[in-house]
Formats: C-alpha cells, sequence, structure tokens
C-alpha cells in the first residue's frame, strides 16, 4: 500500500484474494482516476495492463506485480483467449487480482468478453468503470460530446473489427443519417475509407472534424479538419494512434472551449462558433 495517496473515508470494498476486479484507467491523466480504481491500486497484488495505460498510475502501486498484456513496441498482442486464461490462473492460486484496462473497460475494451470467461470459471468480479477516451478524451479537446444546437444523439464507432479491417457490419447510410455526431474510436488506419463510406452516404464534405490524439496526457495534440480532406490531413499531421476522431458541428464547439490552449494563454477563437448568440441571457 502506498500511505502517501490516502483516499477519502468510506466503506471501501475488499479486493479479497481469488478475486479479479476489471477497471477502467480513464483515457490517460491519472486525475481521471474513480477513487474505486485507487482503491484497487492501493489492494492488488498483481496487475495486468494493456499498453493504453498510462505508465503513472502503475507508479501508485508501486508493491505490485505488474503484467503487460497488451501490443507495444512491434511484439505481437498477446491473444485475448491467453489474457482471461491468465486472469482465470492468477485468481486461482489465491491473488488479488487488478485487471486495468485504458478508458472504460466495457467500452470497445473486450472487458465484456474477459469478464464472462472469468464468471464462466467461477472466478468473482467487480466490474470498475472509468472514463472513456470518446467522452473524457474529446472535453479535453474543448468538445463536448452532446449539445444542444447540435445533437439529440451520440454514436460511438469502432474503426477495426476483429479482422482490422474497417467492420463490415457498419450501415454507415444508417449512421450517417441518425447521428449528427458520431465518435470513432480505433478510426486512424481506416481514416479514408470511413471518410469515403460517410461521404458516399450523403455528409458534407464540410462537416467539421477534430482528431484528438494521446488524449488527456501530456502529448495530446488535436487536428481540426473536414471530411472530404480528414484523410490527407490525418496523414500530413503524421499523428499517431490512439487517437479518437469526432464528425460533427460539435467539434467546432473547441473554437470557444479550447480550455487548456486559454490556459496557455491563447484567446479563444470564437466566442459563438455556432452562431447562436447568446441564448442563456435571451430569456
Ligand atoms: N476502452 C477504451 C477504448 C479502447 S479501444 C476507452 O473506453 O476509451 C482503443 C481506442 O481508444 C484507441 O484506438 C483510440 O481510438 C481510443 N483511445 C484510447 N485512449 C485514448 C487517448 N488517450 N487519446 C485518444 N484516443 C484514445
Amino acid at each position: 500500500m502506498t500511505d502517501s495517496i490516502s483516499l477519502p473515508a468510506h466503506h471501501w470494498p475488499a479486493l479479497e484474494p481469488g478475486w479479479v476486479w476489471l477497471c477502467g484507467a480513464g483515457p490517460g491523466d491519472p486525475g481521471l482516476l474513480t477513487l474505486h480504481a485507487l482503491n484497487a491500486l492501493r489492494q492488488a497484488d498483481v496487475i495486468v495492463y494493456d499498453a493504453l495505460v498510462d505508465e503513472r498510475i502503475l507508479d501508485w502501486a508501486p508493491e505490485a506485480e505488474k503484467i503487460y498484456a497488451g501490443k507495444r513496441g512491434g511484439k505481437p498482442s498477446a491473444k485475448q483467449r491467453d489474457i482471461s486464461l491468465r486472469l482465470v490462473d492468477l485468481a486461482r492460486a489465491g491473488r488479488r487480482v487488478l485487471r486495468l484496462k485504458g478508458g472504460d473497460p466495457f467500452v470497445f475494451g473486450r472487458g465484456g468478453e474477459e469478464a464472462q470467461t472469468l464468471v464462466q470459471h467461477g472466478v468473482r468480479v467487480r466490474i470498475i468503470p472509468g472514463i472513456s477516451a470518446g467522452i473524457g478524451g474529446l472535453a479535453y479537446a474543448g468538445i463536448p460530446v452532446t449539445h444542444r444546437d447540435v445533437n439529440q444523439s451520440v454514436t460511438f464507432v469502432t474503426g477495426h473489427d476483429q479482422s482490422g479491417e474497417t467492420p463490415a457490419s457498419l450501415d454507415w447510410a444508417a449512421i450517417s443519417r441518425g447521428s449528427q455526431v458520431i465518435v470513432i474510436y480505433m478510426g486512424m488506419k481506416h481514416a479514408a475509407a470511413i471518410a469515403k463510406a460517410l461521404l458516399a452516404a450523403g455528409r458534407p464534405g464540410a462537416e467539421p472534424v477534430a482528431v484528438v490524439a494521446g488524449a488527456t496526457t501530456p502529448t495530446q495534440q488535436v487536428l481540426e479538419t473536414r471530411l472530404d480532406r480528414m484523410a490527407e490531413d490525418i496523414a500530413a499531421s503524421r499523428l499517431e494512434p490512439p487517437a479518437i476522431i469526432c464528425i460533427g458541428r460539435a467539434a467546432l464547439m473547441r473554437q470557444v472551449l479550447d480550455w487548456q490552449g486559454q490556459l496557455a494563454g491563447e484567446p479563444p477563437r470564437d466566442l459563438d462558433p455556432l452562431g447562436r448568440g447568446r441564448p442563456a441571457e435571451q430569456g
């Protein structure tokens, strides 16, 4: 346990030997962890973590054994089945297991599959949600995923399926018609195909797009572009995954809400990027 990190008084659950806590670590900034995640870090004796988990978070559990279960530095990724069975083995060995995943464990993170395997093997689990990159990552770029003047719904899409291709099951025409704001995870590799499909489905070429790479981390970068130039601008920008692509007029809000730019001394570019005046002051 790390004495320097204390939790407020509360009936915190105990991570018992033989249990696995499946926990979201948020998109990067350690400050975006939940208190349940911190409670888990303080008790785990083994942490199985993914590539997207910020190293600074692991430092908060100095005594726990750390097992890397992701893809980094060109090494092949651990197979999902192997990871799940490893968790079963660790639990059966009586360890206090923390399975730490980037963002939220149940959002495009295969957390549902892992948890199911654990339960099928009789292992007790607790699920600790986290802040997903498609919400919190965009907030760090000054983009609200919903805004009354823009959208009444938001669609979260994965740009990859299990084969690594653009998911064939996605009905881009329906997504295009039904959702004013589309938030794409894992979309960098297939950005050109995604843009083409949306344009073919009738989305305007001038539609605003923001790409947020390394959101909430010290290396966060944001590219502002438009749908018909998105793929070439991404390629020219050399932005690297992980990145979230936000398609829709919500991206314009960054012009007034880029709070990190404002912290660095930049003035807001446009106080009214949606052209709505100041409705709250007009009664
Ligand atoms: N469970 C995670 C998503 C895992 S899928 C979550 O809820 O956020 C991996 C994808 O998430 C990446 O390809 C990228 O699209 C997105 N992602 C995760 N962390 C990110 C970050 N810090 N910045 C931008 N995108 C991120």
